[in-house]
């Protein structure tokens, strides 16, 4: 099955502002009745106390029985504390500092502390729900609990039927001590809805990798921001937000979203003593190949070098193999049992240098980790901090190196210009998802739309779509995303299903016996039709295919994912209400721009500070040094006691006979941005649609700056614009290679645009001439693509 179950449109609406509202009001009474009676607060204050040495107590215990450790870590035990006590909870430690404890103790403690409390619950003591954003994260987490005794499940869609139905039961019957899930299952009503009725009720959500839920985090997930209307629909008794990297401002925005009180904020300062954090600016990119060998040979040890790309990755590894060194890439491309190779033989220290993307390090926990190395300008503080976190855990002494050059920032500035669509894409998109035809829906009514069109059609990547999708749910109330539907069902018999076919007694049942068509295998059942021809709901059948799924008459496949919203606000109509709301939606997508930006910027200002680089990245963090001090004493700005100094970066005028053969090889002239884009190297489905991406001319500008470009094409698609007899085509429009001959009037058109709005002085000088940003290092020093 696939990530998300099919279901029922069962959930009533639930109003978020009036469930916050709610919980404020409930919580304000209490304040009340204790200002009410000062003898109830000291007994209160008494218990409270008395309470608290006990749960500690408890909570040691499962430390010492259970995980075998000694001692509660950093502030482990206050956070622990915290939870038991009933309160909602923000614990931000670094990496590594065992956040996870937080919530596993406490999940195990319910059971012992209703039992010893008297107020034992008769259906059971619930369950602890993790959302989390990795499947494979939850599942080692899952194992090692099981390892230890501890029932832990995780749902997800990778689990067989017979694990599923499984871990149903264990649900049911109360067995389950934690429960595992990411946070698109939020959007799965079926699972909403059960989770209202678990025995004993949702004693805690924890909110692993938390930050994602702040607009201002450096990973900012849109279905993140459900997890409080979840928590608050749900009735989670408590809640824990665990991060290591949130700054003050996203900091503040977790504890906003769950109603987190100043005084449960737990930190732990990203400081590693035993860290040494070095840095060194070179001219080029190629001027970083000797020195990172050099040092390789001088520093000893499990590596890992970061880099942005995957292809880079390899290009890397195989350099640093032909220098001798024993080092392999690991990217996300690569299969999941090269990957899990790589990993273990790190782990074990038979490969000692991973040259790695991102996706290398989640939940990579190696204690003698001695050297991390930046190759590449790191997208945020956040990353960086998060990646070096990596280094040491053993407490000796390891190295952080970052190696920065003024190239680095062409890359970083691709992925950041990547997102923000057109203004015409954005009303396009609009004008599609508020159509005449859901426009006629009546409130509360559903419609369906298919992401994956969407994001082809208005040149709209996934990631920001998602995010705009979010904000007109979530900010704006129009809609809200429902249980989303399969335009496929087929199921498989079980060896019970011909019994089951004879005592079906629902309607529903008896359509889908009667009307499903077996194939080789696989019995096919159109869903919508049968409903259709039979008059009765489709959910109906949706549902009793579901139940027939979980008592065993038939194995369920689904796929073909639409995502359904249900409609809860009078939308948009009109060409001003659809403008309006580009406007507002385009500033925050062009803030979010600018904020990428700016958060690379961060990162270089980090490395070329006039400051101790230890002492800036805790304060990036809102915390300082140990003891007030302001140097580490071993950064590179403390040993050299002088800031880095990045060479300026090498100013090129725009290159107009570059833009040409751009417009020459594009046949569109509707978004200048799209244009800047091929120019720049910077992929969105339209470009891999049109196979933009394998003409000679993607990223042929990639050295000169955005905005520049953005100026040229914006000259160019004006003067097409202006031009009465040329017809400009739409956005959406199926648009194939083959088309483009009959375009190529408007490219001369074009052409012609750009070179008479003045820029001919300078139109044949400054060839360009194939600079190559990801190349490698080669014996002689030649540098190849
Ligand atoms: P985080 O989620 O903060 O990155 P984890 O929860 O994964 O960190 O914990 C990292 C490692 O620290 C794990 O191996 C864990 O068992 C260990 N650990 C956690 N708490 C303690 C403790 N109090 N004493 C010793 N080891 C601990
Ligand atoms: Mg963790």
């Amino acid at each position: 099955m696939s990530d998300y179950d099919s279901g029922d449109d069962l959930l009533a609406d639930i109003n978020i502002d009036g469930l916050v509202a709610t919980s404020k009001r409930a919580r304000s009474n209490d304040e009340d009745d204790y200002q009410q009676s000062e003898q109830k607060q000291v007994c209160k204050r008494i218990k409270v106390k008395d309470n608290d040495v006990h749960h500690e107590a408890r909570a040691h215990q499962i430390l010492k029985d259970r995980f075998g450790f000694d001692d509660f870590r950093h502030e482990q035990r206050s956070a622990i504390q915290s939870i038991l006590r009933g309160e909602n909870t923000l614990v931000i430690f670094p990496t590594g500092a065992g956040k996870s404890l937080c919530y596993q103790i406490p999940a195990i403690a319910f059971e012992q502390l209703d039992a010893e409390s008297g107020d034992g619950r008769p259906d059971g003591s619930g369950i602890t729900i993790v959302v989390s954003p990795l499947i494979a994260l939850m599942k080692d987490q899952v194992d090692s609990l099981k390892r230890k005794g501890i029932s832990a499940e995780c749902m997800d869609s990778t689990k067989t039927y017979e694990q599923q139905q499984e871990t149903k039961r264990a649900l049911r019957e109360g067995r389950l001590r934690l429960l595992y899930c990411a946070p698109e299952r939020l959007n799965n009503e079926g699972f909403v809805e059960s989770m209202k009725y678990v025995p004993g009720g949702i004693r805690l959500i924890a909110v692993d990798e938390a930050h994602c839920i702040s607009e201002w985090g450096h990973s900012f997930r849109p279905d993140y921001l459900k997890v409080a209307r979840f928590a608050e629909e749900i009735k989670a008794e408590r809640v824990i937000c665990l991060t290591a990297t949130a700054t003050p401002r996203v900091a503040d925005d977790v504890c906003k979203a769950f109603n987190i009180k100043e005084s449960n904020v737990y930190r732990t300062s990203p400081y590693r003593p035993n860290l040494q954090l070095l840095a060194e600016s070179m001219k080029t990119k190629q001027d970083k190949y000797p020195r990172l060998f050099e040092f390789l040979r001088m520093y000893r040890g499990s590596t890992l070098v970061y880099v942005t790309l995957q292809k880079q990755a390899e290009v890397l590894a195989d350099d640093l193999q032909a220098q001798g060194f024993n080092a392999v890439a690991f990217h996300a491309g690569l299969g999941s049992e090269e990957k899990a190779k790589i990993q273990d033989e790190f782990m074990a220290s038979e490969i000692p240098i991973v040259v790695a993307t991102i996706a290398f390090g989640m939940g990579i926990d190696k204690p003698d980790i001695r050297n991390i190395i930046h190759f590449d300008l790191s997208s945020t503080v956040e990353e960086y901090s998060q990646q070096i976190g990596r280094a040491g855990r053993d407490g000796l002494e390891s190295h952080c190196m970052f190696y920065i050059c003024p190239e680095d920032f062409y890359l970083r500035e691709n992925f950041a210009r990547g997102d923000l669509p057109s203004r015409d894409s954005l009303r396009g998109l609009l004008k599609e998802v508020f159509n005449q035809e859901v426009i006629d829906i009546a409130r509360g009514e559903g419609f369906k739309i298919n992401h994956y069109q969407l994001s082809q059609d208005y040149d709209i990547r996934p990631s920001p779509l998602n995010i705009l999708l979010a904000t007109l749910e979530l900010r704006f109330g129009l809609f809200r995303a429902v249980t989303p539907e399969y335009s496929s069902y087929k199921y498989e018999a079980t060896n019970k299903y011909g019994y089951f076919t004879k005592i079906e007694k629902t309607r529903a049942g008896r359509a889908i016996f009667n009307n499903a068509k077996k194939a080789v295998k696989l019995y096919d059942i159109d869903v919508t039709a049968t409903a259709r021809d039979l008059g009765m709901p489709r959910n109906d059948i949706v549902r009793r295919l579901n139940e027939l799924n979980d008592i065993g008459a038939l194995v369920l496949k689904v796929s073909g994912v639409q995502n359904k919203y249900r409609v809860l606000k009078p939308l948009p109509q009109t060409d001003e209400e659809i403008d309006d709301l580009v406007d507002k939606l385009y500033a925050d997508m062009e803030s979010r721009e600018i904020d990428a930006l700016n958060r690379v910027q961060q990162v270089a200002d980090l490395i070329t500070g006039s400051k101790c680089f230890a002492h800036a990245l805790a304060d990036h963090f809102g915390m300082g040094l140990p003891d007030g001090k302001t140097s580490c004493g071993h950064c590179t700005y403390c040993l050299t006691g002088k800031p880095i100094v990045l060479p300026p970066k090498p100013h090129r005028p725009v290159d107009i006979s570059g833009i040409n053969k751009i417009l020459d090889a594009c046949d569109v002239r509707d978004d200048p941005r799209f244009l800047a884009r091929v120019a720049f190297g910077i992929k969105s489905p339209r470009v891999t649609r049109l196979k933009l991406d394998k003409i000679q001319e993607f990223a042929s500008l990639e050295d000169h700056d955005f905005d520049s470009l953005l100026k040229e094409f914006t000259r160019a698609c004006d003067a097409v614009a202006r031009e009465p007899n040329v017809q400009r085509e739409p956005l959406v429009k199926r648009e194939s290679n083959s088309a483009r001959g009959s375009a190529t009037k408007r490219g001369r058109d074009a052409k012609r645009g750009s070179s008479s709005s003045g820029h001919g002085s300078y139109n044949q000088r400054g060839s360009y001439n194939g600079r190559g940003s990801y190349g490698s290092f080669s014996r002689g020093g030649s540098y190849r693509k």
